[in-house]
């Protein structure tokens, strides 16, 4: 049931038809955002400021989102990366440990790889030295534009300021993760958020067992990469065998546990999105915490 569950979620959650509804409803739209705040740190700028500096007094590090995707328009687009820009200029300075996150379909990456590519460098040049852009995976479909623009980037020497998404329900991802590597750019390893009718391993335990493996690739790979996932029985495996990276967690999922790894001296990030366009996003997080 819980299966059948997250797999509805998950398909509302890609569809325009049913935000449109819920927005509709008298008060829908203020009532889902009730809800939704949980996992969203706020609407504007400044409340996703106000969090940053919260999680970064409690010992976490911070990468911030301006929440977006299926940008067509590439005048849109251009206005995205100006909002990048301004995001990236009102961080606390370095040595603060705030990065940046970013789905490419927010930067009209289906309007043209090239200038998604040129948008993506843009907003990685603005970054200081230690600062990256993690670049999110989207659905399976837009995997190969998503790393053919990583790897474009990287190779104009940003290879330093970015990060790449790796999933592992994907079957893809073993070879993926070599191309990841190979350009040079942090990795960031999550279990896979959308619902794939073909080339993926179910949720459950093929993913968790391709995510073991996976792990296993990038320690051995010498690779930057962090393990982002709210699963505390992968986490203390990969810990206990030595991996000494980063672990990433959403803002508002087992928060509790984020402290305690920062108690025990492992380093924390938290993805904290922000923006008025959470409803996908907030959809996708119901339909995973149903397992919870
Ligand atoms: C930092 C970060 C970045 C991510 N970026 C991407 C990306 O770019 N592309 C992508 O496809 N996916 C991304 N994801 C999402 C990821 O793929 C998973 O869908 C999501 O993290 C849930 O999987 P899990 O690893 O936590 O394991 P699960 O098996 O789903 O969850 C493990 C346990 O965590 C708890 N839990 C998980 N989710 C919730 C929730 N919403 N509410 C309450 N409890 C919960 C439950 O106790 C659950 O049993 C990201 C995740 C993180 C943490």
């Amino acid at each position: 049931v819980a299966r059948a569950d997250r797999a509805l979620l998950l398909r509302l959650a890609a569809s325009p038809h049913f935000e449109q509804a819920v927005k509709s409803l008298p008060e829908g739209g203020e009532a889902a955002w009730r809800f939704a705040s949980r996992y969203v740190s706020g609407r504007s700028l400044g409340d996703a400021l106000d969090a940053t500096a919260g999680l970064l007094r409690r010992g976490h590090g911070v990468s911030v989102d301006l929440f977006g995707e299926r940008v067509d328009d590439p005048a849109i687009a251009d206005s995205v990366v100006e909002d990048y820009l301004a995001l990236a200029a009102a961080l606390p300075p370095t040595p603060a440990d705030v990065w940046l996150s970013v789905d490419l379909s927010h930067l009209a990456m289906d309007a043209g790889v090239g200038r998604a590519a040129r948008r993506l460098a843009r907003v990685a040049c603005a970054l200081p030295h230690g600062r990256r852009l993690q670049v999110g995976a989207e659905d399976a479909a837009h995997t190969d534009k998503v790393l053919a623009c990583i790897v474009e980037v990287a190779e104009r020497g940003l290879a330093d300021r970015l990060g790449g998404t790796l999933q592992a329900n994907l079957l893809r991802s073993t070879t993926d993760v070599r191309t990841l590597i190979d350009a040079g750019v942090h990795i960031r390893l999550v279990k896979g958020a959308y619902l794939e009718s073909v080339g993926a391993h179910p949720h459950g335990e093929a993913t968790d067992v391709a995510y073991l493996r996976l792990a296993f690739q990038l320690f051995e790979g010498g690779a930057a990469w962090s393990m982002a996932t709210h699963d505390g029985r992968l986490r203390e495996a990969l810990l206990l065998a030595g991996a000494s990276v980063t672990v990433e967690q959403l803002l508002g999922v087992r928060p509790e546990v984020l402290d305690e790894l920062r108690g025990r001296g492992v380093h924390t990030r938290v993805y904290l999105p922000y923006g008025p366009n959470w409803f996908r996003y907030w959809m996708r997080r119901v339909a995973e915490s149903r397992r919870a």
